[in-house]
């Protein structure tokens, strides 16, 4: 007999000491090793083995050897000793285990004759585990050994189970971590995981005295692939986009995704720019490569935005906020290209740049309409014209002004769709008026250069001619001076067209534009539209005697090449008399009306207040009567 009285007693003191230690170890490996080592002390065993149980195979699995550890055993439950005991959780205790039919043998070595195998049980008392000491003497363990053995394992599960909870919650608590900054599609880094990386890389590229950079990327065609395609489609393309930015950067980079379309991503160390123009070209490069999504070839681009720290901004806001501006840009200088921000884009180009992406999404949303400002005849005291004035009513500004916005239009070529939406819903409107009962008036449209340049530009006039049935006679085209530049043989040719079709031309803002007057004479043009410019300063301290003059030699000019002359912004009485005085035989401004909503122009044709205001002794009889229109 090994053991002795006194060494058990010694066992249950330690007993006491073990559980202390046993609860105060939070790593499981260190446990389950501390756990082996103290059972194999208590009961003076040669080994001692921990199994623990595999409750999906049914199994058990050595997880840890007291001295030195040896290959993983596995075997099924109910078989072999350890296998009974965690069949039932009873424990088995053999002295003479060669002679014992229990006992298959051949397990742990050789010459094992004495076996104590106990179940290691959780709190609710099932069985997650076998402790197993063996001694090669016969007879070694006693109902004593036994005893201490399970106290122990009671001691043992309950603090396997305890850290293996501790374990799990920190699992859980390290994968909702996980969740909250990562984004669930591409398992990217998302927005606020981005914001607190690029935070440590600034801070990190100040005191090293380094730069960053930050890489703003948005694919280009995207949008449409979704929409067309569907989102699972679109879901997988992501998934791929990706892992694409991903290789295509070193491992320390950051790669996120900062939602849609959108990814973004940090170049911590950046040594030149050289660097940085070399890694935006490949990720260009890499995208443009073919996407195979459900057996189908994708192609997309991406435009990129880049903004560099120090340079281009101080804290995390500034430099995704630059980088997103230079996107905006690149994408409005054609998509599938790079650009660096440039560091003075002032508050208002901030605007433009926003102004520019929100505007395409302005005609989809149904967020342009039209007013329409009326023209008439002094001498007739006859409403002869209505000019359609865009606008445009944005969710967030409200009405955004047409000097703001159709330079941008013009600029990233927004203004096709939108000017051939202008032509197509003034005729509808026209022909909607003259169905009402009103009589036909001309609608004016104004064209802007890159209109009137297109070759397509002749079809877009038929074709909201024709889909309205609106007669050419009712609609006139205002064209600026600038257009009737460049190629004179073109633009005639053009002209004449129009003037074929039948519809009426004005040059609208007349006197402004470059003065070469020979195109008055050469050009099928039927109305000049002096700017308001010149009218303006008349009745006011700033009236002067060569602007008196210019309006009374174009009126002139007029009357000579036998076309209207219509003056522009006549707010006043005086600016009216006037221009009565010099023979302008038409006028629009605020001193008539503003523009107006359609609903509004109703009303306003049918009350005629407006005639009063011509001042005019005999206007009444020349009027056509308003109440006629009813
Ligand atoms: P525009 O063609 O010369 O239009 C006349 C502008 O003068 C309009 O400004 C009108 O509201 C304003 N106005 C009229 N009477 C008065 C007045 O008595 N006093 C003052 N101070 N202003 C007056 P709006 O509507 O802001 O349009 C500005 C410009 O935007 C237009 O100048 C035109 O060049 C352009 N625009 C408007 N709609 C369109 C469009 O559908 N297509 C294109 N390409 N350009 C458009
Ligand atoms: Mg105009
Ligand atoms: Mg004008």
């Amino acid at each position: 007999m090994t053991n002795c009285v006194n060494s058990r007693e010694v066992g249950y003191k330690d007993l006491v000491k073990i559980a202390v230690q046993l609860n105060s170890e939070t790593d499981l490996n260190r446990l389950l090793a501390l756990i082996v080592r103290e059972g194999n002390a208590l009961v003076q065993a040669e080994r001692t083995i921990l199994f623990m149980l595999d409750h999906e195979n049914h199994e058990l699995y050595s997880k840890a050897w007291s001295g030195q550890d040896e290959n993983e055993v596995r075997l099924p439950v109910g078989r072999g000793i350890a296998g009974m005991v965690a069949f039932d959780g009873e424990p088995i205790m053999l002295n003479d285990a060669v002679n014992d039919p229990r006992y298959s043998g051949g397990l742990f070595g050789h010459n094992v004759q004495s076996i104590l195998t106990v179940a290691v049980k959780t709190s609710d008392g099932s069985i997650t585990g076998v402790i197993q000491c063996l001694n090669k003497v016969a007879g070694s363990f006693e109902g004593a050994d036994l005893e201490l053995l399970t106290a122990f394992c009671d001691l043992a599960g309950l603090a396997i189970e305890r850290t293996t909870f501790a374990l799990e919650q920190k699992r859980l608590s390290a994968q909702l971590i996980f969740q909250a900054k990562h984004d669930a599609l591409t398992g990217l880094p998302n927005r606020l995981m981005l914001e607190e990386s690029l935070e440590k890389a600034l801070e990190d590229a100040k005191r090293k005295k380094h730069q960053v950079a930050v890489l703003f990327i948005d694919l280009d065609r995207f949008k449409m692939i979704n929409d067309s395609l569907g989102h699972t489609v679109g879901d997988a393309l992501l998934q791929q986009v990706a892992c694409r930015l991903q290789k295509g950067v070193r491992f320390t980079d950051i790669v996120a995704r900062q939602g849609g379309d959108e990814f973004v991503i940090v170049l911590s160390v950046v040594k030149n720019l050289q660097s940085v123009n070399r890694i935006a070209e490949s990720l260009l490069k890499a995208l443009q490569e073919p996407f195979i999504v459900s057996g189908q070839e994708l192609y997309i681009s991406a435009s990129i935005g880049i903004s560099l720290y120090p340079t281009h901004g101080e804290n995390v806001t500034e430099i995704l906020r630059h980088a997103d501006n230079a996107m905006y840009k690149v994408k409005d200088q054609g998509k599938n290209n790079f650009r660096f921000f440039v560091k003075d884009m002032d508050e208002s180009e901030q605007r433009r740049l926003w102004l520019m992406t929100q505007l395409h999404k302005a005609l989809e949303l149904g967020e342009l309409l039209l007013h329409y400002q009326p023209q008439v005849d002094i001498e007739q005291a006859k409403l002869v014209g209505l000019e359609a004035l865009i606008r445009w009513n944005h969710r967030e500004l409200g009405l955004v002004s047409p000097g703001e916005f159709i330079p941008l239009a013009e600029e990233t070529g927004l203004i096709i769709p939108i000017g051939a939406w202008v032509m197509e819903e003034a005729c509808r409107q026209a022909v909607e008026w003259q169905n009402r009962g009103l009589p036909p008036v001309r609608v004016s449209v104004n064209v802007s250069a890159l209109q009137f340049g297109r070759d397509d530009f002749i079809d877009t006039v038929l074709h909201a001619l024709d889909k309205s049935g609106l007669d050419p006679q009712w609609l006139e085209l205002e064209l600026t001076e600038g257009l009737l530049l460049g190629d004179t043989h073109s633009i005639a040719a053009k002209l004449n067209q129009l003037k074929e079709i039948g519809v009426y031309l004005a040059i609208d803002d007349f006197g402004t534009g470059y003065s070469s007057l020979r195109y008055l004479q050469q050009l099928p043009i039927d109305t000049l539209k002096i700017d308001q410019s010149f009218v303006r300063t008349l009745g006011t301290v700033q009236e002067s005697p060569k602007t008196k003059a210019l309006l009374k030699t174009i009126a002139m000019l007029g009357h000579n090449l036998d076309m209207r002359v219509i003056a522009e912004g006549v707010e006043t009485s005086q600016q009216l008399d006037y221009l009565e005085e010099i023979g302008c035989q038409e006028i629009q401004g605020y001193y008539i009306s503003r523009p107006l909503r359609v609903q509004e122009l109703e009303g306003f044709i049918r009350q005629g207040g407006w005639v009063s205001r011509l001042n005019k002794p005999g206007a009444g009889r020349n009027v056509i009567p308003i109440q006629k229109w009813a």
